[in-house]
């Protein structure tokens, strides 16, 4: 493992998840959504996940960036990340397959909005922020520089825990005792090991 192909590695993990989007993006856009959480200050979040994901690391890829954060390139580390790369686009994969039409880039329930309960969502109730997790953590092993590496672990953590709670609301106003329950027997992005 050289740093080019740890680069080589972050840039493919983008461009997978990107592929593994798109054919839920457009058909997100056509099917109505009935109730939104949407506004600025999801605008706001998503933007700073965005730039710490996606913005920051590109910019040190293709120039070096900030040069002054850099420290010495660990191939065992890359590997690492290399790995957990791997597993997070696995994990996005079968999250966008069992949300299918449900699914938004921010908090909408839709029109015949289905509660999606199986497959990965049968132990956890977030796979895919946990997927967006090992995103960032990837990020961390991968690139060898303090603000590129760390930035999508801050950019993603501050969507998360602003997020959680309130698209755990949405749910329980959307579904009732039927997410209470849901709630009631999995974990928000590790399943449970206990009770
Ligand atoms: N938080 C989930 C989904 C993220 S996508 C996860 O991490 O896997 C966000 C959209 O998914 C929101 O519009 C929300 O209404 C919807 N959603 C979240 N959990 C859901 C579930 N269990 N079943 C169906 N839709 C869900």
């Amino acid at each position: 493992m050289t740093l080019t192909i740890a680069k080589a590695v972050y840039v493919l993990l983008a461009v997978g998840w990107y592929i593994i989007r798109i054919p839920h993006e457009r058909r997100s856009r056509r099917t109505p959504i009935s109730r939104s959480a949407r506004g600025a200050r999801e605008i706001l979040l998503l933007s700073i996940s965005f730039t710490g994901l996606g913005i920051l690391p590109f910019i040190y890829v293709a120039t070096g960036f900030p040069r002054f954060a850099n420290y010495q390139f660990q191939p065992i580390l890359a590997c690492i990340g290399a790995i957990v790369a791997a597993a997070a686009l696995l994990l996005f994969h079968l999250t966008h397959r069992a949300l299918g039409r449900n699914w938004s880039v921010s908090l909408d329930l839709r029109e015949s909005h289905r509660l999606v309960t199986g497959g990965v969502y049968r132990y956890v109730r977030h796979p895919m922020y946990s997927a967006f997790w090992l995103w960032a953590i990837a990020q961390a092993f991968l690139l060898p520089n303090l603000v590129a590496g760390l930035s999508g672990l801050i950019g993603f953590g501050t969507l998360y825990f602003f997020r959680v709670g309130q698209e755990e609301r949405l749910m329980v106003d959307g579904f009732g005792a039927e997410y209470s329950d849901y709630m009631a027997r999995t974990g928000r992005v590790v399943p449970r090991l206990f009770g």
